[in-house]
Protein backbone atom coordinates (compact mmCIF):
# COMPACT_ATOMS: atom_id res chain seq x y z
CA UNK A 1 0.00 0.00 0.00
CA UNK A 2 0.99 3.55 -0.65
CA UNK A 3 2.27 5.78 1.42
CA UNK A 4 2.66 8.55 -1.32
CA UNK A 5 0.84 11.81 -0.55
CA UNK A 6 -0.57 13.74 -3.49
CA UNK A 7 -1.52 17.12 -3.78
CA UNK A 8 -3.81 18.01 -6.93
CA UNK A 9 -3.52 21.08 -7.68
CA UNK A 10 -5.80 23.79 -9.33
CA UNK A 11 -8.62 21.27 -10.39
CA UNK A 12 -12.44 22.06 -10.42
CA UNK A 13 -14.34 19.94 -8.35
CA UNK A 14 -17.79 18.58 -9.66
CA UNK A 15 -17.09 21.13 -12.32
CA UNK A 16 -18.38 24.02 -10.03
CA UNK A 17 -15.87 24.75 -7.08
CA UNK A 18 -12.05 25.34 -7.73
CA UNK A 19 -10.02 23.38 -4.86
CA UNK A 20 -6.94 21.40 -4.02
CA UNK A 21 -6.83 18.05 -2.86
CA UNK A 22 -4.65 16.21 -0.80
CA UNK A 23 -4.46 12.88 -0.64
CA UNK A 24 -2.42 10.09 2.09
CA UNK A 25 -2.77 6.75 2.84
CA UNK A 26 -5.15 6.28 0.53
CA UNK A 27 -7.47 8.71 1.26
CA UNK A 28 -8.88 12.32 0.79
CA UNK A 29 -6.91 14.18 3.93
CA UNK A 30 -8.24 18.09 2.80
CA UNK A 31 -9.73 19.73 0.01
CA UNK A 32 -9.37 23.34 0.23
CA UNK A 33 -7.92 26.09 -1.98
CA UNK A 34 -4.33 27.33 -1.79
CA UNK A 35 -2.71 24.16 0.09
CA UNK A 36 0.55 23.31 0.59
CA UNK A 37 2.50 20.58 1.64
CA UNK A 38 6.20 20.27 1.38
CA UNK A 39 6.41 16.27 1.23
CA UNK A 40 3.41 15.87 -1.35
CA UNK A 41 3.86 15.18 -5.05
CA UNK A 42 2.15 18.00 -6.57
CA UNK A 43 -0.19 16.96 -10.02
CA UNK A 44 -1.11 20.18 -11.64
CA UNK A 45 -4.68 19.55 -13.29
CA UNK A 46 -5.34 23.32 -13.49
CA UNK A 47 -9.01 23.43 -15.20
CA UNK A 48 -9.61 20.03 -15.22
CA UNK A 49 -13.05 18.73 -13.97
CA UNK A 50 -12.40 16.09 -10.90
CA UNK A 51 -14.53 13.33 -10.21
CA UNK A 52 -15.49 10.69 -7.73
CA UNK A 53 -13.72 7.32 -9.12
CA UNK A 54 -16.35 6.24 -12.05
CA UNK A 55 -18.23 2.60 -10.96
CA UNK A 56 -19.27 0.18 -14.17
CA UNK A 57 -22.48 -1.87 -13.08
CA UNK A 58 -22.05 -3.63 -16.36
CA UNK A 59 -18.71 -4.99 -17.38
CA UNK A 60 -17.65 -8.59 -19.78
CA UNK A 61 -13.98 -9.26 -17.98
CA UNK A 62 -14.14 -12.67 -20.14
CA UNK A 63 -12.11 -14.07 -17.39
CA UNK A 64 -12.04 -17.43 -16.97
CA UNK A 65 -12.63 -18.70 -20.12
CA UNK A 66 -11.89 -16.12 -23.37
CA UNK A 67 -8.78 -14.52 -22.06
CA UNK A 68 -7.37 -14.40 -25.95
CA UNK A 69 -10.88 -11.44 -25.76
CA UNK A 70 -10.15 -9.74 -22.16
CA UNK A 71 -8.25 -10.60 -18.98
CA UNK A 72 -9.44 -8.71 -15.27
CA UNK A 73 -5.91 -7.27 -15.92
CA UNK A 74 -6.17 -6.12 -19.35
CA UNK A 75 -10.01 -4.17 -18.26
CA UNK A 76 -8.06 -3.35 -15.02
CA UNK A 77 -6.17 -1.25 -16.93
CA UNK A 78 -8.78 -0.25 -19.60
CA UNK A 79 -11.06 0.72 -16.77
CA UNK A 80 -8.69 3.17 -14.96
CA UNK A 81 -7.82 4.41 -18.70
CA UNK A 82 -11.42 5.77 -18.96
CA UNK A 83 -11.78 7.22 -15.00
CA UNK A 84 -13.01 3.92 -13.48
CA UNK A 85 -12.00 2.79 -10.00
CA UNK A 86 -14.61 -0.47 -9.59
CA UNK A 87 -15.68 -2.64 -12.66
CA UNK A 88 -18.77 -5.09 -12.18
CA UNK A 89 -17.35 -8.29 -13.97
CA UNK A 90 -20.51 -9.90 -15.60
CA UNK A 91 -20.86 -13.72 -14.93
CA UNK A 92 -21.37 -15.05 -18.64
CA UNK A 93 -17.52 -16.61 -18.22
CA UNK A 94 -16.67 -19.81 -18.63
CA UNK A 95 -17.14 -21.40 -16.50
CA UNK A 96 -19.98 -19.46 -14.99
CA UNK A 97 -19.69 -17.60 -12.24
CA UNK A 98 -22.70 -19.40 -10.63
CA UNK A 99 -20.94 -20.77 -7.68
CA UNK A 100 -18.70 -19.13 -4.92
CA UNK A 101 -14.95 -20.48 -6.36
CA UNK A 102 -15.46 -18.62 -9.60
CA UNK A 103 -16.69 -15.39 -8.19
CA UNK A 104 -13.95 -15.40 -5.48
CA UNK A 105 -11.70 -16.36 -8.45
CA UNK A 106 -12.71 -13.21 -10.24
CA UNK A 107 -12.33 -11.13 -7.04
CA UNK A 108 -8.65 -12.53 -6.24
CA UNK A 109 -7.65 -11.62 -9.85
CA UNK A 110 -9.17 -7.74 -9.94
CA UNK A 111 -6.90 -7.18 -5.97
CA UNK A 112 -4.29 -9.08 -8.03
CA UNK A 113 -4.35 -6.80 -10.61
CA UNK A 114 -4.99 -3.80 -8.36
CA UNK A 115 -5.43 -1.12 -10.79
CA UNK A 116 -9.81 -1.12 -10.16
CA UNK A 117 -11.96 -2.66 -7.81
CA UNK A 118 -13.73 -5.47 -9.38
CA UNK A 119 -16.94 -6.57 -7.91
CA UNK A 120 -18.48 -9.86 -9.19
CA UNK A 121 -21.69 -10.10 -10.41
CA UNK A 122 -23.06 -14.05 -9.67
CA UNK A 123 -25.09 -15.68 -12.16
CA UNK A 124 -29.21 -15.94 -11.39
CA UNK A 125 -29.27 -19.69 -12.73
CA UNK A 126 -27.06 -22.47 -12.98
CA UNK A 127 -25.11 -22.11 -16.46
CA UNK A 128 -27.18 -19.38 -17.24
CA UNK A 129 -29.63 -21.57 -18.12
CA UNK A 130 -32.53 -20.31 -16.73
CA UNK A 131 -34.02 -23.22 -14.79
CA UNK A 132 -32.21 -23.64 -11.82
CA UNK A 133 -31.50 -20.87 -9.17
CA UNK A 134 -26.98 -20.71 -8.91
CA UNK A 135 -25.35 -20.52 -5.37
CA UNK A 136 -27.12 -16.96 -4.18
CA UNK A 137 -26.53 -17.69 -1.02
CA UNK A 138 -22.98 -19.06 -1.53
CA UNK A 139 -21.56 -16.15 -3.79
CA UNK A 140 -23.05 -13.23 -1.35
CA UNK A 141 -21.23 -15.55 1.73
CA UNK A 142 -18.44 -15.40 0.07
CA UNK A 143 -15.52 -13.23 0.07
CA UNK A 144 -16.75 -11.40 -2.91
CA UNK A 145 -19.73 -10.65 -0.92
CA UNK A 146 -22.22 -10.62 -3.98
CA UNK A 147 -24.74 -8.67 -4.31
CA UNK A 148 -25.75 -8.05 -7.88
CA UNK A 149 -26.76 -11.25 -9.90
CA UNK A 150 -27.71 -11.32 -13.68
CA UNK A 151 -27.76 -13.74 -16.10
CA UNK A 152 -26.77 -11.16 -18.71
CA UNK A 153 -26.58 -12.42 -21.95
CA UNK A 154 -29.50 -13.99 -21.47
CA UNK A 155 -33.05 -13.48 -19.99
CA UNK A 156 -34.35 -14.89 -16.79
CA UNK A 157 -37.43 -15.97 -18.65
CA UNK A 158 -39.26 -18.14 -16.63
CA UNK A 159 -41.22 -15.35 -14.68
CA UNK A 160 -41.37 -18.41 -11.49
CA UNK A 161 -37.64 -18.61 -11.42
CA UNK A 162 -37.66 -14.46 -11.88
CA UNK A 163 -39.67 -14.35 -9.21
CA UNK A 164 -38.01 -16.99 -6.82
CA UNK A 165 -34.71 -15.13 -7.39
CA UNK A 166 -36.46 -12.04 -6.79
CA UNK A 167 -37.61 -13.31 -3.01
CA UNK A 168 -34.29 -14.57 -2.73
CA UNK A 169 -31.98 -11.65 -2.96
CA UNK A 170 -34.41 -9.74 -0.06
CA UNK A 171 -32.71 -11.53 2.77
CA UNK A 172 -29.09 -9.53 1.71
CA UNK A 173 -30.81 -6.80 0.06
CA UNK A 174 -29.27 -8.08 -3.06
CA UNK A 175 -30.27 -6.87 -6.53
CA UNK A 176 -31.79 -8.74 -9.75
CA UNK A 177 -29.83 -7.08 -12.97
CA UNK A 178 -32.36 -8.36 -16.07
CA UNK A 179 -31.05 -8.43 -19.48
CA UNK A 180 -34.69 -8.00 -21.07
CA UNK A 181 -35.22 -10.00 -24.00
CA UNK A 182 -37.91 -11.81 -24.57
CA UNK A 183 -36.45 -15.12 -26.36
CA UNK A 184 -39.52 -15.72 -28.09
CA UNK A 185 -39.51 -12.60 -30.31
CA UNK A 186 -35.82 -12.49 -30.85
CA UNK A 187 -35.20 -15.87 -32.33
CA UNK A 188 -32.52 -15.42 -34.96
CA UNK A 189 -32.70 -11.32 -34.59
CA UNK A 190 -29.57 -9.72 -36.12
CA UNK A 191 -30.40 -5.55 -35.76
CA UNK A 192 -33.41 -3.42 -34.54
CA UNK A 193 -36.38 -4.05 -36.26
CA UNK A 194 -37.51 -1.33 -38.39
CA UNK A 195 -37.20 0.15 -41.76
CA UNK A 196 -33.40 -0.15 -41.85
CA UNK A 197 -33.64 -3.63 -41.23
CA UNK A 198 -36.24 -4.10 -43.66
CA UNK A 199 -34.23 -2.54 -46.26
CA UNK A 200 -30.95 -4.59 -45.06
CA UNK A 201 -33.04 -7.50 -45.37
CA UNK A 202 -31.57 -8.56 -41.33
CA UNK A 203 -33.94 -10.13 -39.21
CA UNK A 204 -35.24 -7.52 -36.73
CA UNK A 205 -35.29 -7.05 -32.82
CA UNK A 206 -38.39 -5.52 -32.12
CA UNK A 207 -38.93 -2.95 -29.03
CA UNK A 208 -42.02 -4.55 -27.51
CA UNK A 209 -39.13 -7.72 -27.10
CA UNK A 210 -37.46 -5.60 -24.44
CA UNK A 211 -40.51 -3.63 -23.18
CA UNK A 212 -42.64 -6.37 -22.10
CA UNK A 213 -39.81 -7.95 -20.19
CA UNK A 214 -39.16 -4.60 -18.39
CA UNK A 215 -43.29 -4.66 -17.72
CA UNK A 216 -43.71 -8.33 -16.26
CA UNK A 217 -40.49 -7.57 -13.90
CA UNK A 218 -41.55 -4.56 -12.42
CA UNK A 219 -44.46 -6.12 -11.60
CA UNK A 220 -43.08 -8.90 -10.21
CA UNK A 221 -40.75 -6.83 -8.29
CA UNK A 222 -44.06 -4.80 -6.89
CA UNK A 223 -45.47 -8.02 -5.82
CA UNK A 224 -42.44 -9.53 -4.11
CA UNK A 225 -41.21 -6.06 -3.03
CA UNK A 226 -37.95 -6.62 -4.00
CA UNK A 227 -34.85 -4.68 -5.95
CA UNK A 228 -35.09 -5.11 -9.76
CA UNK A 229 -32.28 -3.27 -12.26
CA UNK A 230 -32.91 -3.59 -15.91
CA UNK A 231 -29.69 -3.93 -17.78
CA UNK A 232 -29.38 -1.35 -21.45
CA UNK A 233 -32.66 -0.13 -22.00
CA UNK A 234 -32.39 1.44 -25.31
CA UNK A 235 -36.07 2.05 -26.27
CA UNK A 236 -38.62 5.38 -25.70
CA UNK A 237 -40.93 2.66 -24.62
CA UNK A 238 -38.65 1.26 -21.87
CA UNK A 239 -38.01 4.27 -20.67
CA UNK A 240 -42.14 5.31 -20.21
CA UNK A 241 -42.63 1.88 -18.22
CA UNK A 242 -39.85 2.67 -15.93
CA UNK A 243 -41.35 5.81 -15.30
CA UNK A 244 -44.86 4.50 -14.69
CA UNK A 245 -43.21 1.83 -12.21
CA UNK A 246 -41.05 4.69 -10.01
CA UNK A 247 -44.36 6.81 -10.02
CA UNK A 248 -45.50 4.17 -8.43
CA UNK A 249 -42.77 3.44 -5.96
CA UNK A 250 -41.69 0.20 -6.73
CA UNK A 251 -38.02 -0.60 -6.03
CA UNK A 252 -36.61 -0.48 -9.86
CA UNK A 253 -33.36 0.77 -11.10
CA UNK A 254 -31.99 1.10 -14.80
CA UNK A 255 -29.18 1.72 -17.11
CA UNK A 256 -28.01 2.86 -20.49
CA UNK A 257 -24.96 2.45 -21.85
CA UNK A 258 -22.75 5.02 -23.74
CA UNK A 259 -23.35 3.77 -27.08
CA UNK A 260 -27.20 3.60 -26.89
CA UNK A 261 -26.74 7.60 -25.76
CA UNK A 262 -25.26 8.07 -28.82
CA UNK A 263 -25.57 5.37 -31.73
CA UNK A 264 -28.17 4.56 -34.45
CA UNK A 265 -29.14 1.38 -36.51
CA UNK A 266 -28.78 3.14 -39.74
CA UNK A 267 -25.36 2.66 -39.07
CA UNK A 268 -26.04 -0.89 -39.13
CA UNK A 269 -26.30 -0.34 -43.76
CA UNK A 270 -22.55 -0.47 -43.56
CA UNK A 271 -22.68 -4.03 -42.71
CA UNK A 272 -19.64 -3.39 -40.43
CA UNK A 273 -20.54 -5.79 -37.77
CA UNK A 274 -18.88 -3.71 -35.48
CA UNK A 275 -22.14 -2.42 -34.78
CA UNK A 276 -23.63 -5.14 -33.87
CA UNK A 277 -24.64 -5.61 -30.43
CA UNK A 278 -27.21 -6.85 -28.10
CA UNK A 279 -29.43 -5.31 -27.47
CA UNK A 280 -29.60 -3.66 -31.03
CA UNK A 281 -28.56 0.29 -31.79
CA UNK A 282 -32.03 1.75 -32.35
CA UNK A 283 -33.51 5.18 -33.81
CA UNK A 284 -33.10 8.53 -33.10
CA UNK A 285 -35.96 8.79 -31.26
CA UNK A 286 -34.82 6.06 -28.79
CA UNK A 287 -31.63 7.76 -28.43
CA UNK A 288 -33.36 11.17 -27.37
CA UNK A 289 -35.99 9.34 -25.20
CA UNK A 290 -32.93 7.91 -23.56
CA UNK A 291 -30.94 10.43 -22.93
CA UNK A 292 -33.70 12.56 -21.62
CA UNK A 293 -34.47 9.65 -19.05
CA UNK A 294 -31.11 9.69 -18.09
CA UNK A 295 -31.40 13.74 -17.66
CA UNK A 296 -34.27 13.75 -15.46
CA UNK A 297 -33.51 10.45 -13.59
CA UNK A 298 -35.61 7.86 -14.92
CA UNK A 299 -32.25 5.94 -16.42
CA UNK A 300 -30.78 6.42 -12.92
CA UNK A 301 -27.18 5.24 -14.12
CA UNK A 302 -24.78 5.15 -17.28
CA UNK A 303 -23.11 1.19 -17.67
CA UNK A 304 -21.03 0.74 -20.29
CA UNK A 305 -21.96 -3.24 -21.05
CA UNK A 306 -18.26 -3.29 -22.31
CA UNK A 307 -17.88 -6.61 -24.35
CA UNK A 308 -14.76 -7.25 -25.97
CA UNK A 309 -14.25 -9.72 -28.34
CA UNK A 310 -11.15 -11.02 -30.71
CA UNK A 311 -11.12 -10.00 -34.26
CA UNK A 312 -11.89 -13.90 -35.09
CA UNK A 313 -15.76 -13.43 -34.17
CA UNK A 314 -15.70 -9.49 -35.09
CA UNK A 315 -14.40 -9.25 -38.98
CA UNK A 316 -16.72 -11.49 -40.20
CA UNK A 317 -20.00 -11.10 -41.81
CA UNK A 318 -22.68 -9.30 -39.97
CA UNK A 319 -24.69 -12.76 -39.42
CA UNK A 320 -22.03 -14.59 -37.73
CA UNK A 321 -20.30 -11.85 -36.24
CA UNK A 322 -20.19 -11.87 -32.08
CA UNK A 323 -22.76 -9.25 -30.66
CA UNK A 324 -20.51 -6.45 -28.96
CA UNK A 325 -18.37 -3.49 -28.45
CA UNK A 326 -15.56 -2.06 -26.27
CA UNK A 327 -16.93 0.70 -23.59
CA UNK A 328 -14.70 1.37 -20.90
CA UNK A 329 -11.71 3.63 -22.37
CA UNK A 330 -14.56 6.30 -24.09
CA UNK A 331 -17.45 5.92 -22.05
CA UNK A 332 -16.75 9.34 -20.24
CA UNK A 333 -16.11 11.24 -23.60
CA UNK A 334 -19.11 9.77 -24.75
CA UNK A 335 -21.11 10.91 -22.10
CA UNK A 336 -19.29 14.64 -22.14
CA UNK A 337 -20.90 14.91 -26.02
CA UNK A 338 -24.07 13.32 -25.33
CA UNK A 339 -25.51 15.10 -22.22
CA UNK A 340 -22.90 17.49 -20.99
CA UNK A 341 -21.91 19.39 -24.31
CA UNK A 342 -25.94 19.08 -24.92
CA UNK A 343 -26.72 20.55 -21.35
CA UNK A 344 -28.65 17.86 -20.18
CA UNK A 345 -26.67 17.31 -17.17
CA UNK A 346 -23.82 19.03 -15.62
CA UNK A 347 -20.54 17.31 -13.77
CA UNK A 348 -22.32 17.13 -10.75
CA UNK A 349 -25.07 14.87 -12.45
CA UNK A 350 -22.23 12.95 -14.26
CA UNK A 351 -20.69 12.57 -10.94
CA UNK A 352 -24.11 11.10 -9.98
CA UNK A 353 -24.65 8.81 -12.70
CA UNK A 354 -21.30 7.20 -13.18
CA UNK A 355 -20.27 6.82 -9.59
CA UNK A 356 -22.58 7.29 -6.68
CA UNK A 357 -25.89 5.73 -8.03
CA UNK A 358 -23.95 2.53 -9.15
CA UNK A 359 -21.97 2.19 -6.24
CA UNK A 360 -25.41 2.78 -4.16
CA UNK A 361 -27.38 0.18 -5.90
CA UNK A 362 -24.75 -2.13 -5.89
CA UNK A 363 -24.13 -1.57 -2.51
CA UNK A 364 -19.97 -1.17 -2.88
CA UNK A 365 -18.44 -0.12 -0.59
CA UNK A 366 -16.07 2.96 -0.17
CA UNK A 367 -17.20 3.86 -3.89
CA UNK A 368 -19.42 6.84 -4.92
CA UNK A 369 -18.31 8.84 -2.09
CA UNK A 370 -18.21 12.39 -2.05
CA UNK A 371 -14.85 14.27 -2.59
CA UNK A 372 -14.41 15.37 0.78
CA UNK A 373 -12.16 14.95 3.98
CA UNK A 374 -11.63 10.83 5.07
CA UNK A 375 -13.47 9.76 1.65
CA UNK A 376 -11.01 6.72 0.06
CA UNK A 377 -8.84 8.34 -2.58
CA UNK A 378 -10.63 7.07 -5.57
CA UNK A 379 -10.47 10.11 -8.02
CA UNK A 380 -11.28 10.75 -11.63
CA UNK A 381 -9.93 13.70 -13.51
CA UNK A 382 -11.37 14.75 -16.75
CA UNK A 383 -10.11 18.07 -19.19
CA UNK A 384 -12.92 18.46 -20.81
CA UNK A 385 -11.25 20.93 -23.22
CA UNK A 386 -9.14 18.08 -24.65
CA UNK A 387 -10.13 16.15 -27.94
CA UNK A 388 -8.95 13.14 -28.81
CA UNK A 389 -9.31 11.13 -31.81
CA UNK A 390 -10.11 7.03 -30.72
CA UNK A 391 -7.64 4.25 -32.42
CA UNK A 392 -8.20 0.87 -32.10
CA UNK A 393 -5.01 -0.04 -32.34
CA UNK A 394 -4.07 1.84 -28.48
CA UNK A 395 -6.91 0.88 -26.66
CA UNK A 396 -5.49 -1.15 -23.56
CA UNK A 397 -8.32 -3.59 -23.72
CA UNK A 398 -6.78 -7.33 -25.14
CA UNK A 399 -9.81 -7.03 -28.37
CA UNK A 400 -10.39 -4.06 -30.67
CA UNK A 401 -13.99 -3.81 -31.11
CA UNK A 402 -14.32 -0.23 -30.54
CA UNK A 403 -17.35 1.28 -32.62
CA UNK A 404 -15.22 4.72 -32.43
CA UNK A 405 -12.57 4.39 -34.37
CA UNK A 406 -11.68 7.67 -36.13
CA UNK A 407 -13.91 9.23 -33.94
CA UNK A 408 -12.56 12.55 -32.38
CA UNK A 409 -14.35 12.33 -28.98
CA UNK A 410 -14.29 15.54 -26.40
CA UNK A 411 -12.58 15.29 -23.10
CA UNK A 412 -9.56 13.61 -22.01
CA UNK A 413 -9.56 11.31 -18.89
CA UNK A 414 -6.31 12.63 -18.06
CA UNK A 415 -5.56 10.73 -14.43
CA UNK A 416 -7.01 8.12 -12.41
CA UNK A 417 -6.38 7.78 -8.44
CA UNK A 418 -7.40 3.92 -6.70
CA UNK A 419 -6.98 4.23 -3.35
CA UNK A 420 -4.68 6.82 -3.26
CA UNK A 421 -2.64 5.17 -6.21
CA UNK A 422 -1.91 6.90 -8.97
CA UNK A 423 -2.87 4.74 -11.62
CA UNK A 424 -3.84 6.99 -14.27
CA UNK A 425 -1.09 9.91 -14.89
CA UNK A 426 -1.20 11.99 -17.77
CA UNK A 427 -3.16 9.43 -19.82
CA UNK A 428 -0.46 6.76 -19.46
CA UNK A 429 -1.35 3.60 -16.92
CA UNK A 430 1.47 3.30 -14.85
CA UNK A 431 3.65 0.06 -13.86
CA UNK A 432 2.67 -1.34 -10.36
CA UNK A 433 6.14 -1.15 -10.11
CA UNK A 434 6.20 2.67 -10.40
CA UNK A 435 3.33 3.31 -8.42
ZN1 LIG B 1 -26.91 -7.80 -21.73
Amino acid sequence: MTSKRYLLKGGIILGVTRSDILISDGRIEKVAADLIDEKAIVVDISGSVVLPGLVDLHTHLREPGREDSETVLSASKAGAKGGFTALSAMANTSPVADTAGVVEQVYRLGQEAGYVDVFPIGAVTQGLKGEQLSEIGAMADSIAQVRVFSDDGNCVFDPLVMRRALEYIKKFNGVIAQHAQEPRLTVGAQMNEGNISAKLGLKGWPAIAEEAIIARDVLLADHVKSRLHICHVTTAGGVEIIRWAKARGIQVSAEVTPHHLLLTDDLATSYDPIFKVNPPLRTMSDVMALREALSDGTIDIVATDHAPHSSETKDCEWQEASFGMLGLESALSIVNKTMVETGLLDWAGVADRLSIAPARIAGYPNHGQTLSAGSPAHITVINPTLNWRVDRDLVLSKSRNTPYHGYELPGLVTHTFFRGEHVLKDSQILDKAAI
